[in-house]
């Protein structure tokens, strides 16, 4: 086989769909978020991002910068190992307990990525409970499809946020197969929320667990940051929640919450976790900081959600269509991959503004979107002159307005 071609041609394909992924290569300003250089053919030049998922700037946040920097002084760079051999650093065993506090669950355990957590959990629960059948929400994430495939359980898929659908599924199987609801809080394309309670009234109707994904609520939602559950005081009802710490954390890595007994099962079975070395303990304390800071400061939530109120106000005034949604993320309909890719290289070649356009697999075909996160950073200005930008943009490409 000619293995060049066969990349080369693959490649062709996804660049003739519009969906072949172009990085910006980025350097973040510390200190002056959303602000970044952008390198571009030997030169560079300041962008607004507006598609970050440090929600809500911890990523330069003073507390979490000097967590990081002296905790690389005192621990140096790496962990040294995996947890088993010689890589757990005290500032691992401090997040855990934090993280299981924040959730309001016995322990926690911390993964390199919000992936690889969802990925060798599921991966884990499925494979070692006998006869276990998975139900999965439509619309979850890659890295719960992956684990519930990697786990080999049977996976039903009900339709999104459809608890109808969930019990008319589970009512399927007996009460003697062990089942695991599987679904996320708040749905980072869509924005929507998941109507948490009654997909656990239904999970405990058929003795099910139920494991959330929180990941896009963690540090955003409940006044200390404890996501959606907290939020709508319903944490307890959750067997396991599932977040990140590269997301609104600002940080790296990610984490199961859980009983003491479910947490030990999964370190004590993932390959995914066991084999793998620590995250880095200058990671564990930034984290650790920004958890703590959040836990406190309502400040990053109140002035975000103001500045997504405005963006959205300014779009309507121009009558671009953006999809209602009781959470953080505006999503921006365009509805065809080439447009969604042509108007977002206009955006940051022209108005040096960054939003990255999400097309096929991402989200379905005719659904292309620009994803806007505001943050509690973008100024009145930003946000004047992304509308504007988005409004010239709008009129070029004769997209539809919405009707006012
Ligand atoms: C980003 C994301 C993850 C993965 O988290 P990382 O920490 O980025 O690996 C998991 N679930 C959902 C819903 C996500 O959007």
């Amino acid at each position: 086989m000619n293995f060049q071609s066969f990349f080369q041609e693959r490649i062709e394909e996804l660049k003739d769909e519009g969906r072949y992924r172009v990085f910006a290569d980025l350097e973040r300003h510390a200190g002056n978020f959303p602000k970044a250089t952008r390198y571009v053919d030997g030169k560079t030049e300041e962008v607004t991002v507006w598609c970050s998922n440090d929600y809500l700037g911890m990523g330069q946040h003073p507390a979490v910068l000097s967590a990081m920097t002296s905790a690389v002084e005192a621990c140096g760079a790496g962990a040294g190992g995996t947890r088993n051999i010689s890589g757990t650093n005290h500032f691992h065993v401090k997040l855990e307990e934090e993280l299981a506090d924040l959730h309001g669950k016995e322990g926690a355990l911390l993964f390199t990525s919000g992936y690889n957590s969802n990925w060798a959990s599921l991966g884990t629960l499925g494979a070692q409970i006998p006869g276990c059948v998975i139900f999965s929400d439509a619309n979850n994430h890659a890295s719960m499809i992956e684990g519930i495939r990697h786990s080999k359980a049977e996976k039903r898929i009900w339709k999104h946020n459809d608890v109808e659908d969930l019990d008319r599924i589970l009512s399927e199987y007996g009460p003697d197969v062990p089942k695991i609801v599987a679904f996320e809080s708040i749905y980072s394309m869509d924005g929507d929320i998941a109507p948490i309670e009654a997909i656990c009234d239904v999970a405990d109707k058929h003795g099910a667990m139920t494991y959330i994904d929180e990941v896009h609520a963690v540090g955003m939602y409940g006044s200390r940051g404890g996501g959606v559950a907290e939020q709508e005081g319903i944490a307890h009802r959750l067997t396991v929640i599932e977040g990140t710490l590269g997301k609104a954390f600002g940080v790296m890595g990610g984490y199961i919450t859980a009983s003491t007994e479910l947490v030990d099962f999964v370190r004590s079975f993932a390959s995914g976790f066991i084999f793998t070395t620590a995250l880095p303990p200058a990671l564990a304390a930034g984290a650790l900081a920004s958890i703590q800071h959040l836990k406190q400061s309502q400040m990053e939530r109140a002035r975000q959600k103001e500045r997504v109120k405005k963006v959205r106000e300014l779009l309507d005034a121009e009558n671009i269509p953006h999809t209602p949604n009781p959470g953080h993320i505006i999503p921006v309909m365009v509805g065809d991959a080439v447009k969604c890719k042509w108007i977002s290289d206009l955006l940051l070649n022209d108005y040096g503004i960054y939003v990255q356009p999400i097309n096929y697999p991402t989200v379905p075909k005719g659904t292309e979107r620009l994803r806007i996160t505001p943050s509690p950073l973008h100024t009145d200005e930003d946000i004047k002159n992304l509308i504007n930008a988005l409004s010239e943009l709008w009129s070029q490409c004769a997209l539809a307005r919405s009707v006012a």
